[in-house]
């Protein structure tokens, strides 16, 4: 086997006629050689990434296999989650909904799970729009700790009961490696908050769950930061993980954030792994999530993650940007005509 600090040096792109033996056969040659072999097939291709020692791949006459059309070198730092090594966009399906390729995700939900009621009255209303998946924070990252810091354990229990009535999966945040089992017994999509984008512990321990991951870009951090925390993720074997763009730190205070719109651009030209952004967090209030919404849709991005509630005026948390539940109807209908006319249809 290769050491456990190898990266993926090259990229070994079969021909358009080449074999599934012919394929096997270089998988077969790596792994003789000591290196490890990631296999992608694509509608158009099939490519496999070799990982290994650089020494032992240099030592191999990969290019005059049979079936083999190229061979190149991964020149980015990023290499599981580099667009070269899938040959097709990555969609992530839970429970028959999808985010990616041609899938929109419209994920919404409350900030942060209050109270029974409050949750399950906005998870009906994102239910009945259509949406793709309900968030909600049972744990919650505060700047202040004398903030509401969440319900926890209990918050969890409610989550469950939103999924049991709606169908809808649950994407909620993991802050704390000590908390993993609980909430994957409930969480379908586990989130990474953007202030732990780079606790690279945490990243690990998501990168060994058997459930897709939604990492969002910290405030402060670079896209190659980001395409490197899900690096990390991708290396302990998840490579089901999903990017959001939720808006960075500027000079400029009309927005809450500035929400980098070029970055979904760039990252759908980088990564083979769907893109999505939060208006919610990026706005800060409501008038804006809207039109934000709808860039994001224009740019290219695979879904929103949107924050809901049915009275936002009394939220413990983030009331000023949440979308009151009761219009959400109206706000879906503006995302998926847009994401219609990108080709895409809520997944
Ligand atoms: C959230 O989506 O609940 C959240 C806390 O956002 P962020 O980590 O982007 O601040
Ligand atoms: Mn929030």
């Amino acid at each position: 086997m290769a050491s456990n600090n190898a990266s993926p040096e090259l990229l070994i792109v079969m021909g358009a006629g080449a074999t599934p033996d012919q394929t096997e056969h270089v998988v077969a040659r790596l792994q003789e050689a000591g290196a490890d072999a990631r296999v992608s097939r694509g509608r158009e291709a099939t490519v496999i990434g070799a990982i290994g020692a650089r020494d032992t791949l240099a030592s191999l006459p990969l290019e005059g296999y049979p079936g083999v059309d190229r061979v190149l070198p991964i020149l980015k730092p990023y290499k599981l989650v580099a667009r070269e090594l899938a040959p097709d966009p990555t969609v992530i399906e839970v429970h028959g909904r999808r985010i990616g390729d041609g899938y929109f995700g419209l994920v919404a939900g409350p900030c942060t799970v209050e109270y029974r009621e409050q949750t399950l009255e906005t998870a009906r209303a994102v239910a009945d729009a259509g949406a793709t998946m309900l968030r909600g924070g049972a744990f919650k990252p505060r700047t202040s700790p004398y903030t509401f810091q969440g319900l926890g354990l209990d918050a969890l229990e409610v989550l469950r009961e939103a999924r049991e009535e709606t169908g809808l999966p649950i994407v909620t945040e993991l802050l704390d490696p000590r908390h993993v089992e609980e909430v994957l017994e409930v969480a379908d999509v586990v989130q990474i908050g953007a202030r732990n984008m780079q606790n690279f512990l945490l990243l690990a321990e998501v990168g060994r769950i058997d459930k897709p991951v939604l990492l969002k870009r910290g405030p402060s951090a670079s896209v190659e930061e980001l395409l490197m925390a899900a690096e990390y993720v991708a290396k302990e074997g998840n490579e089901r993980i999903i990017l959001c763009e939720r808006g960075i730190k500027t000079f400029e205070r009309s927005l809450r954030y500035t929400l980098d719109l070029g970055s979904v651009a760039v990252l759908k030209e980088e990564t083979h792994l769907p893109v999505i952004v939060d208006p919610s967090h990026a706005a800060g209030r409501r008038a804006l999530v809207l039109p934000l919404a709808r860039a994001a849709a224009a740019v290219g991005a695979d879904g929103i993650i949107v924050e809901a509630h049915p009275r936002p005026e009394e939220a413990l948390c983030d009331g000023p940007q949440q979308i009151p539940a009761d219009e959400f109807g109206a706000f879906a209908r503006e995302v998926a005509d847009l994401a219609a006319l990108m080709g895409k249809q809520i997944g």
